[in-house]
């Protein structure tokens, strides 16, 4: 079968490839000149990587890591101790470590809360580890049950103190979805502590050693290509055209340098766009249609990713750090974490900056002073007295639209990868799968699609090509 595919994300670039697998024959086409959508990367003049954002790859990822073992790439991951390091803000310079030992799950994760005393008190512990105790028994029923409420709510109904959410939850919200436990749905946060206390490495942290768009798409791509497939750059999707019986007769796609439409036929179509973009492109016939519908709850949330190159080395952590500050959620020194990216002498900080609603349309002049003055508080010492570091050059870039915003109530409406139009499937980070929106959970919509369109093979082959015919 011909499937053709809008968007070379890691959704669409899996989808792609386990429809290549199965002897499918999928064609790709992309709107940007560049691979990854929300981890795309671009190079600067010097030959420096900037990226859209800040990724981490977990042992918690399934899907990602057999991948990359069937990609021959698993030497990519640069795997680090099995540590959460967390900036204390009130002691400046100074981090607070949970150190997994190596023990089987969950009690790697139990030594690693209890033998960590800085951030929270014995009885904090304990009325936390109480709150768990539904989760833990009911799984992941529970779980999503919990989508009714925020994170900060679910501490509330469970008597867990406030103190626990500032010290740790307000961190781990703000990297999971760039939004505070205020907004952010507790299944959000019980499904990340769940894989993280059930699976011995799920916590476990790696980088890619180089930039993702080579080092990860170009891979897939290659095996795309190899098995029959093409990928095309610079072919936005610009309108889904329809028969009489509201199913696809093409996807009318740009044409090279801005050139005219052309319409692409093929047995199966699939939209691997972002949610926003694909609400603009949808058909009217097809607004009504419930599953449809349903995603005008999901809106991506704006998020900015700033890369600060110095001229000589501010941390010798070769690691992710929680930054603890309002305006900053993760970040890390990119020098020393990612192989292609190395330099003995001076640092680059790669940072998320989140919540980013109230930033997002500002300069970048005014983000980087504002990044500028959190990093102070964090480092005093870097930044205060004669000899401080110069900041060399730096990057801001902005997502307005990243990830979808996973508040209360989304569940229910993440769309399923098989829709009700025959020939028509979803595949992205927001549709459904129980990874919620990451990199894990592209590969994995991209497979499930690719199994949908696959089963749906006897139905679509036909008619599609007594139509060209
Ligand atoms: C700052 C940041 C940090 C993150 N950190 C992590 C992390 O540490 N760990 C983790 O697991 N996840 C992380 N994520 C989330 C992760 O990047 C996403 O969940 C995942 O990459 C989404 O993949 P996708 O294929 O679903 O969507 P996308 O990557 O958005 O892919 C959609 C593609 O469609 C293309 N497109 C758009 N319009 C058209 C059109 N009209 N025609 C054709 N193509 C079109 C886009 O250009 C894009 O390539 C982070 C995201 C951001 C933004």
């Amino acid at each position: 079968m011909r499937v053709a595919i809008a968007g070379a994300g890691l959704a669409g670039l899996s989808c792609a490839k386990y429809l290549a697998e199965r002897g499918h024959t999928p064609i790709v086409y992309e709107a940007r000149n560049v691979l990854g959508g929300k981890i795309a990367a671009w190079k600067d003049d010097d030959g420096d990587w900037y990226e859209t954002g800040l990724h981490i790859f977990f042992g918690a990822y399934p899907n990602m890591l057999q991948l990359f073992r069937e990609l021959d790439i698993e030497d990519r991951l640069q795997w680090k101790s099995h540590s959460m390091i967390f900036n204390q803000p009130e002691e400046p310079g100074t981090y607070s470590r949970f150190d997994f030992p190596d023990l089987p799950a969950p009690l790697n994760g139990v030594a690693a809360i209890l033998s960590n005393n800085d951030m929270l008190t014995w009885s904090e512990k304990v009325s936390f580890g109480i709150g768990l105790i539904p989760a833990m028994l009911r799984g992941q029923a529970y779980v999503e049950e919990c989508d009714s409420k925020s994170w900060s709510e679910w501490l509330r109904s469970q008597n867990i103190p406030e103190r626990v959410n500032d010290e740790v939850f307000i961190a781990m919200s703000k990297a999971l979805n760039f939004i505070n436990p205020d907004e952010i749905s507790s299944t959000v946060l019980l499904t990340a502590l769940n894989r993280f206390l059930q699976e011995k490495n799920g916590s476990k942290m790696a980088f890619l050693d180089g930039a993702p768009p080579e080092r990860l798409c170009q891979p897939m791509v290659d095996y795309i290509e190899a098995n029959g497939g093409e990928v095309h750059l610079n072919r936005p999707l610009k309108n889904i055209i329809l028969k009489d019986d509201n199913s696809v007769k093409s996807f009318q796609i740009g044409g090279k340098e801005g050139k005219t439409l052309e319409n692409i036929y093929a047995d199966a179509y699939v939209s691997a766009l972002p949610v926003d973009i694909f609400k603009l492109l949808l058909p009217k016939q097809w607004k009504e249609i419930k599953i449809f519908k349903g995603l005008d709850g999901l809106k991506g949330v704006p998020v900015i990713n700033i890369h600060l190159w110095f001229d000589r080395k501010l941390t010798d952590i070769d690691h992710l750090l929680f930054s603890r500050s309002k305006l900053l959620s993760v970040y890390a020194d990119m020098s020393i974490t990612c192989k292609e990216y190395e330099d003995p002498d001076r640092s680059m900080l790669e940072l998320v900056f989140a919540p980013a609603k109230d930033w997002i349309g500002r300069s970048d002049q005014d983000i980087i002073e504002a990044t500028l003055l959190e990093l102070k508080k964090l480092f005093p010492m870097h930044f205060s007295g004669e000899n401080q570091p110069t900041l060399r050059k730096y990057k801001v870039v902005k997502t307005p639209l990243s990830v979808y915003k996973a508040v209360p109530g989304c569940q229910k409406i993440r769309p399923s990868q098989k829709t009700p139009i025959n020939n028509f499937f979803l595949t992205g980070d927001y549709t459904m799968q129980r990874y919620l929106a990451s990199m894990e959970g592209a590969v994995l919509s991209g497979k499930l699609c690719a199994e949908v369109v696959n089963e749906a093979k006897e139905n679509l082959s036909e008619p599609q090509a007594q139509e060209k015919a």
